[in-house]
């Protein structure tokens, strides 16, 4: 039998799908091949079309049309998801990430 298991609330759900994409981000490549660099675009884009809680969405999305997926290099892309997340952090009023850290925090572990 099963252990009972709620479906995921907002805050469950984010702090989920952020640790997949800032993952995601942690293991781009340092110099991606133009295949790469379009499927990181399409990728970021339709999540935000299908992400599972429609006004984070849409704020998702409107944050991309406003600033492009930046996907040159797994440094540029660690930072511009960091912005994207400090965005939301912004506008939950809670602390904003220093991205100077999102290696340390993503990529290389603390010590
Ligand atoms: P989270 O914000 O989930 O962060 C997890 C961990 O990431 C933190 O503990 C920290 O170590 C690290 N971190 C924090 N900031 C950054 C950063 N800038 N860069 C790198 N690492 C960082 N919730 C809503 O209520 N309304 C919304 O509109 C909304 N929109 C969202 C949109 C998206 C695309 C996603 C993925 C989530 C959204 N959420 C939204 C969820 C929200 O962002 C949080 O995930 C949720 O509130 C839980 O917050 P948390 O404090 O546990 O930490």
């Amino acid at each position: 039998s099963y252990a009972r298991i709620d479906p995921p609330d907002v805050e469950q759900l984010g702090r989920s799908s952020w640790t997949l994409l800032h993952s995601i981000a942690a293991r781009y490549p340092e110099a991606p091949s133009t295949t790469q660099k379009q499927e990181i675009k399409q990728f970021m884009t339709i999540f935000s079309h299908i992400y599972p809680c429609n006004w984070c969405a849409k704020d998702f999305e409107e944050f991309i049309r406003n600033n492009a997926p930046r996907v040159d290099s797994r440094e540029e892309l660690g930072r511009w998801l960091c912005e994207a997340h400090n965005d939301v952090n912004k506008k939950l009023g809670k602390e904003e990430f220093n991205c100077n850290l999102w290696t340390k925090r993503w990529v290389d572990g603390w010590d």
